[in-house]
């Protein structure tokens, strides 16, 4: 993802208080980019098999985007699906994003992830 009007120190704490790593950050342009990866077991969706993935799940990514909103409102975080552009502009279309992403069935969706274990889905 590319992330505007944050410097890397501080988007690195961000990513070690959700928990989740960044990965081949470097500077592009006027952004950082960067890949997010789990830190430990913690927002590690699973396989069709049931074996735990190295990406960062919705609730990760979700997590990781309201920290950086909550330090920096005017950031604009662009992805390979999304482009938040401040915070407002997050909270208006997040929960939308949520439901193309987990499609119609919140339960079959929930299985893909642990989250739902340790707090209520979203
Ligand atoms: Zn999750």
């Amino acid at each position: 993802m590319y992330v505007y009007g944050m410097d890397e120190k501080t988007l690195g704490e961000i990513a070690q208080t959700v928990g989740v790593n960044l990965h081949h950050i470097r500077k592009e342009g006027r952004a950082l980019r960067f890949t997010l990866l789990p830190a430990s077991a913690k927002f590690r969706p699973r396989d069709k098999k049931g074996r735990k993935m190295n990406k960062v799940c919705f609730h990760g990514y979700t997590k990781f985007y309201e920290a950086v909103f909550r330090v920096q409102p005017e950031a604009r975080i662009r992805t390979a699906v999304e482009d938040y552009k401040g915070v407002a502009d997050f909270k208006a279309r997040n929960a939308q994003v949520a439901l193309v992403l987990r499609g119609p069935d919140e339960r079959e969706y929930a299985k893909t992830c642990d989250c739902h274990r340790a707090r209520p889905l979203l």
